[in-house]
């Protein structure tokens, strides 16, 4: 048993901080959470080892709801498409590659991790490894192959299905092979080729749903319109992946308030991914010099997908309104590194009005909530899972500057970064 001494501890619950604080971790759980003084008077924890951090600031691991942790997450790799990636890499490269991420994620106060969508079932690989012992990381819910049509977004990874029964087989698969929740892409990404229609009519997006529910499994969409945010809105999903509220020729937001009503109504958690277009943005100079894409392409995509009018605008306008928004970085999709996409995504949302006791509880408590798994993870509370950090800055002053390349981090009540 061990017992950690801190200036403050933030929980997790929005709006709670401790002021000299000590954490009780008995193993991996969280024994109990007092003050300094109560501790002192009690002897119930005299067999703790007392480690004295009263200089630093505790928070809970941080959560990352959408990530890849198959893709390099590096526009100097020459690999910037996943097309490229199935053509070129090896199985067993892909999940070193995952295993890596992971690793890094970790190392940067990120205790766990949903992955969005992968190949080969890598993330599945390394999640089992993790589980089984073999090697520390973050936990990893991943959805194995994400649902596409026939030719749709990520239609390379293994997810293609057409028809509300296909879908339901898939799903099924995905289940079978470990996949802990659904991810369906709604419309187009950044795939070669893929038009810009919605990916599923609405009786086979409607399956999917039943489908995910049915088998105790949540479920997330990817949305890169207006119309299919627009539509998720009024059905029962569990998250709202990058939540654009531009239409499909990206001219305008459309900043509809009884869209935003809705998503807080029926319990929709929504996922900005606020950075990874601006890493798509960042290099698409670098697709052109590779004649991926064309130089018109590329003019095209700076004048409409203009990421402070387009994507910080929509985050702006749902967090105003009130839209419980948890934090994806995408990290591992085109520009987004493990490194230094979650404090570059908290940067963002912090310097265009997001408060940073707002920013704790949606990094942490949260993201679990939305995940299902706040029973386990999410806030440093009794029984929890001792997933924590320790941080020399202010988390509620600026989260992103303290969390940062984190001092300590803890998983599973050791410490994995020192
Ligand atoms: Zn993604």
């Amino acid at each position: 048993m061990k017992a950690i001494k801190v200036k403050k501890l933030y929980s997790g619950q929005i709006g709670s901080a401790l002021d000299n604080a000590v954490a009780v971790i008995d193993g991996e759980k969280i024994r109990d959470v007092l003050t300094d003084e109560e501790f002192k008077k009690t002897d119930r924890y005299s067999q703790a080892d007392l480690m004295d951090y009263s200089d630093y600031y505790m928070m809970p691991g941080l959560i990352d709801c959408h990530v890849h942790l198959m893709f390099p997450g590096n526009d100097s790799w020459g690999n910037v498409f996943g097309e490229y990636i199935v053509r070129d890499w090896t199985e067993g490269e892909i999940n070193i590659m995952a295993f890596r991420n992971a690793m890094t994620a970790l190392s940067q106060g990120v205790t766990t991790l949903r992955d969005c969508g992968t190949l080969n079932y890598a993330s599945i690989n390394v999640k089992q490894a993790i589980k089984n012992q073999h090697i520390t990381g973050p936990d990893i819910l991943s959805c194995g192959a994400p649902l596409t049509c026939t030719g749709g977004h990520c239609h390379y990874a293994g997810g293609e299905a057409d028809g509300p029964w296909e879908i339901r087989k898939k799903i099924r698969e995905q289940q079978k092979a470990g996949a802990d929740f659904v991810k369906v892409m709604g419309t187009y990404g950044g795939t070669i080729g893929v038009t810009k229609t919605a990916t599923f009519s609405d009786e086979e997006l409607q399956a999917a749903i039943d489908e995910a529910h049915l088998r105790g499994m949540k479920i997330a969409v990817h949305s890169c319109t207006f119309e299919m945010t627009e539509k998720l809105s009024r059905l029962a999903v569990d998250t709202i992946e990058h939540t654009v509220l531009c239409s499909a020729d990206c001219s305008k937001n459309n900043l509809d308030i009884e869209l935003v009503q809705r998503i807080i109504d029926h319990n929709i958690y929504v996922d900005h991914t606020i950075c990874c277009v601006k890493g798509a943005i960042a290099m698409f100079g670098q697709l052109v010099k590779a004649g991926v894409a064309t130089a018109e392409e590329e003019a095209s995509y700076y004048s409409n997908l203009n990421y402070d009018r387009l994507t910080v605008e929509s985050f702006k306008f749902q967090a105003g309104k009130g839209v419980p928004y948890i934090i994806g970085t995408d990290a591992g999709w085109r520009a987004a590194d493990f490194k230094a996409s979650y404090y570059e995504n908290l940067y963002v949302m912090e310097r265009n009005g997001a408060d940073s006791m707002e920013l704790i509880h949606a990094s942490t408590l949260r993201g679990a909530k939305a995940l299902g798994i706040d029973e386990h993870v999410g806030s440093v509370e009794k029984g929890k899972q001792a997933d924590l950090l320790l941080l020399k800055k202010d988390p509620a002053a600026d989260i992103a500057e303290a969390i940062k390349n984190p001092e300590i981090v803890i998983k599973k009540g050791e410490m994995v970064n020192r």
